[in-house]
């Protein structure tokens, strides 16, 4: 089942600060193209540290991240955007820009690489349909529950068709049920082709879907199984030994800026419709440069639908090398 790899980690090592343990440590690992993979551990294990090198907003201190076949430390900048293009990001915390209503947000991801404007009308929809928000494309972030924000964020993430998703603890801040919701959406996804690679606690997403289950402990793989479960029956090793989630670590992480709502386990107790939208909107308040992908609105060029669609049955970078390098 598995294809060519479109992840590939070569020894990878990822130090923040000199003298620190590593976040991340001589890491081996391939995903594939179509796969839909699960990263657990603690926090502060190195799943977030993993998937900001795929996006390479974070760069190895040794070794060989790929995507796609490509060097990412090869990958000059002015390449990073296209890269980023092909990525999907969401995130725990739903990062929508708060004064723009559900349909903008998701326009909003067209708009910056220049979609034409007829086209754009005929996404948004299409997007907003498949998330099951057709009906509250007008509504602004605060104005919708938690789980439907996290659905139009994954909308916003979907729209340019990525070859890769990436998820960070997308149920994270979500009721079991409205995160069985969004699990659905990120597998329907995975089935239209997405490689889907989500870092998560949530033991029932986990056990339900049994995929491959990659476990990070202190920033190495400690498991990597198909067809998985949140725990591993056996410890493959002493370290995988069954640590706790995470509460007990935090302490240890003070510059992991998610710990403060990241890494709680179970249900919220009350409804998260009216606790989030506040919390998200507190988050907001650093806006732009909080970390939203707001990506290459002056370099790229427009493209069109069939140009999109090629585009997407393509190498990611092959458009660079065939148009933009002229
Ligand atoms: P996880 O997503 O599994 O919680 P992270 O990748 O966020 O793990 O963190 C792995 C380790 O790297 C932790 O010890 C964390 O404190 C550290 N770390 C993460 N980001 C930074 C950063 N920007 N600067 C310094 N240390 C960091
Ligand atoms: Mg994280």
């Amino acid at each position: 089942m598995r294809q060519a790899p479109v992840i590939r980690f070569d020894d990878v090592t990822k130090t923040y600060m000199r003298g620190q343990h590593p976040a991340v440590e001589n890491l081996d690992i391939e995903f594939s193209r179509g796969e839909f993979v699960f990263l657990v551990g603690a926090s502060g294990s190195g799943k977030s540290t993993l998937m900001r090198m795929v996006l390479k907003e974070v760069a190895p201190t040794r070794g060989t991240v790929y995507v796609a076949g490509k060097d990412l430390s090869r990958l000059p900048s002015w390449k990073v955007p296209s890269l980023r293009r092909d990525i999907g990001m969401v995130f725990q915390d739903f990062r929508l820009l708060p004064s723009k209503t559900a349909y903008q947000n998701i326009e909003f991801a067209l708009a910056v690489i220049g979609t034409p404007r007829k086209v754009v009308r005929r996404l948004v929809p299409e997007m907003l349909e498949m998330v099951g928000l057709e009906d509250k494309g007008k509504r602004l972030p605060h104005e919708l529950s938690g789980g439907e924000q996290q659905r139009v964020a994954i909308a916003r993430a979907y729209v340019n068709r990525p070859s890769i998703l990436l998820a960070d603890e997308p149920t994270g801040n979500l009721d079991p049920s409205t995160a069985s919701g969004i699990l659905d959406l990120l597998t329907e996804i995975n089935e239209r082709g997405t490689t889907v690679v989500m870092a998560t606690h949530d033991r029932n997403a986990v056990d339900r879907m049994q995929r491959r289950v990659v476990e990070m402990v202190g920033g190495q793989v400690v498991r990597d199984e198909e067809g998985g479960s949140y725990e591993t029956p056996a410890p493959v090793s002493v370290i995988s030994g069954n640590l706790p989630d995470d509460s007990a670590h935090r302490e240890e992480h003070p510059l992991d800026d998610e710990s403060l709502v990241a890494d709680w386990d179970g249900a919220p107790e009350q409804e998260p419709s009216e606790a989030e939208p506040a919390l998200a909107a507190a988050r907001h308040d650093a806006e732009p440069g909080s970390g939203v992908p707001v990506r290459d609105i002056l370099e790229e060029d427009l493209i069109d639908e069939r140009e999109a669609q090629r585009v997407r049955d393509e190498d990611p970078f092959a458009e660079d090398d065939e148009e933009e390098l002229r």
